[in-house]
């Protein structure tokens, strides 16, 4: 989907984040979607303020504006927001965390990763009847590298991917998880 931003040409759009008008005038972010009300996929655009847009969807705000060829009032601001916007949202798949509960088993061993205990978070299919959606599986440590070897994964490319992906650990418990894995 191509995304932009552009001049409101009337003040009749209403923001599809907060719900108030975008004045005419003002610069606008179009998010496009597929039409569900036309048939053969043809695309519309909803409308957002571009600072509700940097809260809500900073993905496709970043790269509009990296198209948009104009003059952007607050860029300082919305990079602010979208950074904010960024760490907010659940870190992609491999990366470490603690775990919440003692719920969760070893997707390689099949024992229970204990509550609080560091664990490596990868992304798999999980199936429910006949669908399968992705999900998140967990892994101890000491399991994970074997686990990921055996899908394809190296041991370093492992470990770098887990440094880069990882937000809920200090470098300490990084480091500490390293040693096991
Ligand atoms: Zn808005
Ligand atoms: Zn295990």
């Amino acid at each position: 989907m191509a995304h932009m931003i552009e001049v409101a040409k009337s003040g009749r759009a209403t923001c599809r984040t907060c719900r108030s008008a975008i004045p005419k005038g003002e610069l606008r972010f179009g998010e496009e979607v597929v039409n569900g009300f036309a048939e053969g996929g043809e695309t519309t655009f909803r409308w957002h303020h571009l600072p509700c847009a940097a809260d809500k969807l900073s993905d496709g705000l970043r790269a509009a504006l990296g198209e948009y060829q104009g003059d952007v009032p607050d860029r300082d601001d919305l990079d602010r927001r979208m950074a904010e916007a960024d760490a907010k949202k659940p870190p992609p798949f491999p990366h470490a965390d603690k775990a919440p509960t003692g719920r969760a088993r070893c997707q390689g061993c099949g024992e229970a990763i204990a509550k609080g205990q560091l664990r490596v978070a990868f992304e798999r299919d999980i199936e429910r009847g006949m669908t399968v959606t992705k999900g998140a599986g967990y892994l101890h440590p000491a399991c994970a590298a074997g686990w990921f070897e055996d899908n394809g994964t190296s041991h370093d490319e492992l470990t770098e991917k887990l440094r880069t992906n990882t937000r809920a650990l200090t470098d300490e418990e990084l480091d500490a998880l390293f040693s096991e894995v």
